[in-house]
């Protein structure tokens, strides 16, 4: 069963302060969530995980991943600014972005971050705009299927990232001759796993490409990046994977692909979001309007806008209404947000106990990929952010969008000058 990491009286006296809806997150899941990925590492000395900044792009959230060691991952102009402010720089960014703007590439290489190419042409566009720097990655896209088992199963012959095998290993010859000293190799080719066998999967064939791209172009490799895609069990019957058998999936291959290649020294690197993040955030939202017409509807104060997942993919996320934990379910609902869209569900003919006004719900699983992805649609405006500290202490790590904010890129406009706010 899924538990909320917030108690009912812990959110009266928090809304006492913070009206829903927020997201809020838990430290202590957090930081013992990153020693056991650690932990599970620790049989690679160059092992690290750059947390996916796009994931939870909060600096306070950052700040506790840093603490833990963690590196960052960076797609955006915007989120290396807000990597740089943190203090991460050099070897603790990575750059994996993809049909990258020029200044973007020019912002890396001045934080001497660690560029992910995405693309064989790249190679000429950041030798023009930036430089070829010593340390470089290069994305691979082996195309085709890739499957690990029946409801394991992507498709990279689709996705527009990567390089094909022939250019990694033209553009490693290339880039050789150019000056690059140290050679990096990337790949994510499933989304949320939930399943210890997606990592030593990808592992291997990342070790296969890294021992012939070293026969073929005498590249020094020197790190593989598993990237992101370990998931979470949004499920409450799923079982969650097991980090520990992961690492040690990851440790057998590398011991039987790598070491008698030569390759002991090789760093292992993750780009790790949803599995750092997801479970130790909840979405919370006040039930403020009940429907009753050819369907139950319990309509909240939160929509898409707050948590776009299950509008965007149909994502499940598990909903607890607090104070009704031991309840039985024998309501059925939707739950909805106040879009103009009716694809603003949270979730659709969910059995659930019965909801009155004013109950909290919790929805869960929404640390990772949840505010992140919010938007203004129907001119909605962004919750707040809570972390919840160590010490059971309540801190606003982001303050909630006004009309203000709202309306903040028309400052130059006369027309809007007498909003009233
Ligand atoms: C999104 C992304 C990640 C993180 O993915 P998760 O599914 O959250 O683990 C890592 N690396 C890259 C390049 C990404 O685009």
């Amino acid at each position: 069963m899924k538990k909320p990491f917030v108690t009912l009286e812990q959110l009266k006296e928090i809304t006492k302060k913070y009206p829903t809806p927020f997201h809020i997150y838990d430290e202590k899941g957090i930081r013992e969530n990153a020693r056991r990925l650690k932990e599970a590492f620790a049989w690679n000395s160059g092992f690290k995980e750059y947390f996916a900044v796009k994931a939870t792009p909060n600096p306070f959230i950052l700040k506790i991943l840093q603490e833990e060691g963690c590196g960052a991952d960076c797609s955006s102009m915007t989120e290396l600014m807000l990597s740089e402010a943190i203090g991460f720089s050099g070897n603790d960014i990575m750059f994996s972005s993809n049909a990258t703007p020029a200044e973007e590439f020019i912002k890396a290489r001045e934080m001497n971050g660690t560029i992910n190419l995405d693309d064989f042409t790249h190679i000429d566009f950041l030798e023009k705009v930036a430089g070829i720097p010593e340390t470089i990655s290069c994305r691979y896209n082996p195309g085709g299927v890739f499957k690990i088992s029946t409801d394991i199963m992507d498709n990279p012959g689709e996705a527009k990232f990567g390089f094909t095998k022939e250019q990694m290993v033209e553009g490693f010859k290339i880039l050789k001759s150019k000056g690059v000293k140290n050679f990096g190799i990337h790949s994510f080719l499933a989304s949320n796993t939930v399943s210890n066998e997606y990592y030593p999967t990808l592992a291997r064939v990342l070790f296969e490409l890294a021992v012939e791209l070293k026969e073929k172009t005498g590249a020094d490799i020197k790190f593989i990046n598993l990237s992101g895609g370990i998931g979470i069990p949004y499920m409450p019957d799923q079982e969650p994977n097991d980090i520990m058998v992961i690492g040690e999936g990851v440790r057998k291959t590398f011991e039987e692909v790598l070491v008698p290649a030569g390759m002991g020294e090789v760093s292992i690197f993750t780009e790790l979001g949803r599995y750092m993040l997801a479970p130790y955030g909840h979405l919370v939202a006040t039930a403020i309007h009940e429907k009753h017409i050819h369907k139950e509807y319990i309509g909240l104060d939160a929509s898409a806008v707050n948590l776009m997942r299950p509008a965007m993919y149909g994502a499940y996320h598990h909903i607890t209404v607090m104070g009704k934990e031991d309840g039985p379910c024998d309501h059925k609902y939707d739950i909805t947000g106040s879009l103009c869209e009716n694809n603003d569900k949270f979730a659709v003919d969910r059995m659930l106990p019965k909801i009155d006004m004013g109950d909290f719900l919790v929805i869960h699983d929404t640390g990772a990929h949840g505010f992140a992805m919010g938007y203004n649609y129907n001119g909605k405006l962004r919750s707040s952010e809570l972390l919840l500290k160590e010490d059971g202490s309540v801190q606003l790590i982001r303050r909630a969008e006004t009309p203000k904010d709202y309306f903040a890129t028309f400052d130059f406009c006369d027309i809007l000058k007498n909003i009233k706010y």
